[in-house]
């Protein structure tokens, strides 16, 4: 029988890259996990595991890592999965979110047969830093009117204190960072 995948093999799958995309940020590279079948298979567990009793009817991923956490974790829970893009990326009917970055703003959209009320949606991203990305997501979410039962993140970057703008729902992280 082979060895169960631990938290700590997990860990040992993320790269950091200093200086990228700018300097100054150290950068949590997720490819070595998914280059890794029994730690990415792991991982998706953990991060779906929590809401196993949630009964989401969908997970909303955010562009573009989190397509590919957002994918398998749907799977696992039954949902449905809806993709969050950058502006002039998804072709049909979409509702709009604005949020602001340290300089200016950015925009998320989503189908807006896509979500609706009724749905119990979680949330799910490679990783959690400040949570500004996170929160317009809900935002989002909402104001489709549906639920947000939680969100499931990979990485959670623990200084920045991301989780407190996401006050209200359960938010799980599977490796935490300073
Ligand atoms: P934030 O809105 O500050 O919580 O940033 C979250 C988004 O930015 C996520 O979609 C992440 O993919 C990305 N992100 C932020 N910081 C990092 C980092 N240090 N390494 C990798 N991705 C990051």
């Amino acid at each position: 029988m082979t060895a169960t995948v631990t938290v700590q093999d997990i860990y040992r799958t993320i790269r950091d890259v200093p200086d990228f995309p700018k300097p100054g940020i150290l950068f949590k590279d997720i490819t070595p996990l998914l280059l890794d079948p029994r730690a990415f298979r792991r991982a998706v567990e953990l991060m779906s595991t929590p809401f196993a009793g949630a009964q989401a009817t969908r997970v909303v991923s955010i562009e573009s890592r989190g397509f590919l956490l957002g994918a398998p974790v749907a799977l696992a829970l039954d949902a449905g999965l809806v993709p969050i893009r950058k502006p002039g990326k998804l072709p049909a009917a979409r509702g709009r979110v604005e949020y602001a970055l340290e300089y200016g703003t950015d925009a998320l959209e989503m189908h807006r047969d896509a979500v609706g009320p009724g749905d119990r949606v979680l949330i799910v991203d490679d990783v959690l830093a400040t949570g500004g990305t996170a929160e317009a997501a809900a935002k989002l979410v909402r104001s489709h009117g549906a639920d947000v039962v939680g969100f499931t993140f990979l990485i959670e970057l623990d200084s920045l204190k991301g989780r407190g703008r996401l006050r209200g729902e359960r938010v799980e992280a599977l490796l935490h960072y300073t």
